[in-house]
């Protein structure tokens, strides 16, 4: 028994919790999707390490429906790009079943990818050349997704085939408003197929917590899509991913999602973790209910709605002192280090954590002297935190101030504004005494 298997046992916690859950039933539109077990439920989570953590029944096979369509968009927003996607399908929720009839007055545009409408939009727009077929292109992209080559379940495609002359119309009245850029009977075929495509929950936990490490697989480490992308497609999943469902889910469970008929569902902690449920009896909206239930649970109990970001009471700053002050202050040079002030930082550099250090700064270093930023045990500063630095340094020594910055890593980059700012770089150390020495040296020489 390991330690980390307290995820299992949240997740085991759940299935427990709303396995007895009776309310709902599959799908039975799609004929071959009623033979499905409705006790079947299985519960999966992908950690950004890699880790993947089950319950249940969450090797059995299905098939993706719905839930295909935030990769496939994923897919066509990587070969075309957002302006050009944006053209052909909006991202506005259209508040309508995933069937409904979702097209923006004037333009014939489906409101977005995540109903059908859009969906078959999207899958139109996936590059088709003899060499790499659309079809191959999408399995094999959200095979990367999942991180193993992925089949489809024939039977359902034929199922689905056979009865989905409501998809079928929905394409010709698309294409007679001029937004469908292929033969309708192709890309219906075409959206059937990956709609047939077999996961497990597991596989499904994958792919989400591939959106959640911005595009890259956590499992395989390959990279599958930019983190723009994979930051776009989470946006419209967060308002579209659960059709007429969608603002209350945002409400109350607060993570980007997504549900198929088949009753997987997956949602997504960005930068945190990816989870996936499967479970075949389906509410109202078309969504699994005890998959929605669990991951409701989920979020409530472990605080996971994205609104919900309590700043965490840090200790970015270790230290604001002066140079006397340090344990290795040579006696000698004590009055000229005495005016050295010291800022030290520890640890990942957010938005947060660089105003917190911005704030030292301001309030170190006595009668205006130089200051050291020793930034040797930070771990990472991010792109926000490393803009905040650099016009902050820049501001603080146009000020008049001096600073020099302690940065074996190299983390803050080439800091352009002081230079710009003061027409001077910024003097850079490998250690805090070389840094103290170097402003005690400079004060000596302006003594
Ligand atoms: N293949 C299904 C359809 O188009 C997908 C719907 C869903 O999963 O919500 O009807």
């Amino acid at each position: 028994m390991s330690a980390a298997d307290a995820v299992t046992d949240s997740l085991a916690g759940l299935r427990e919790r709303f396995a007895a859950v009776r309310e709902g039933r599959p799908a039975d539109y799609i004929p071959q999707l009623a033979l499905a077990d409705p006790d079947a439920f299985g519960l999966a989570l992908v950690s950004m390490d890699g880790h993947r953590y089950s319950a249940g029944e969450a090797e059995v096979p299905f098939t993706l429906q719905s839930v295909s369509k935030p990769f496939v968009y994923a897919l066509a927003l990587s070969a075309l790009g957002l302006d050009e996607v944006s053209r052909w399908v909006g991202a506005e929720p259209s508040g309508e079943a995933f069937n409904a009839i979702s097209l923006e007055p004037g333009t014939g545009r489906p409101a977005n990818a995540m109903v059908n409408a859009g969906a078959i939009v999207t899958t139109a727009l996936v590059p088709d050349t003899p060499d790499e077929p659309a079809f191959d292109r999408i399995l094999h992209c959200l095979g990367r997704f999942a991180g193993r080559g992925l089949d489809v379940d024939e039977e359902v495609f034929a199922s689905e085939s056979a009865t989905g002359d409501r998809n079928r119309a929905l394409a010709y009245l698309i294409r007679s408003t001029g937004t469908l850029p292929v033969d309708p009977v192709r890309a219906v075929d075409r959206y059937f197929r990956q709609c047939a495509i077999r996961v497990t929950a597991v596989d499904l936990a994958t792919m989400a917590a591939t959106l959640a490490y911005g595009g890259v697989n956590p499992v395989t480490r390959e990279r599958v899509v930019s983190a723009e992308v994979a930051a776009g497609v989470l946006a419209v999943m967060a308002t579209c991913g659960m059709y007429d469902g969608s603002g209350d889910w945002l409400l109350r469970v607060g993570l980007p999602a997504k549900s198929g008929v088949s009753g997987g569902l997956i949602a997504v902690g960005p930068a945190r973790f990816g989870v996936a449920t499967y479970s075949p009896p389906l509410d109202a909206t078309g969504g699994s209910v005890r998959g929605h239930a669990a991951l409701e649970a989920m979020s409530r109990r472990y605080g996971l709605h994205l609104m919900l970001n309590p700043a965490l009471p840090g200790s970015t700053v270790t230290l604001v002192t002066t140079a006397d002050d340090l344990p290795s202050a040579p006696s000698g040079e004590r009055g000229l280090r005495g005016r050295v002030g010291v800022v030290a930082a520890q640890g990942a550099i957010d938005f947060t954590a660089a105003e917190r250090v911005l704030y030292a700064l301001d309030e170190s270093g006595p009668d205006g002297g130089p200051v050291v930023l020793d930034l040797h045990d930070v771990t990472a500063i991010d792109s926000v935190a490393r803009g905040m630095l650099h016009n902050g340094l820049a501001r603080f020594t146009a000020d008049g101030r001096r600073a020099a910055v302690v940065d074996p890593k190299d983390l803050l980059g080439p800091v352009d504004a002081v230079r710009e700012r003061t027409g001077r770089d910024l003097p850079r150390h490998a250690t805090r005494e070389d840094a103290v020495a170097g402003r005690a040296r400079a004060l000596a020489g302006e003594d």
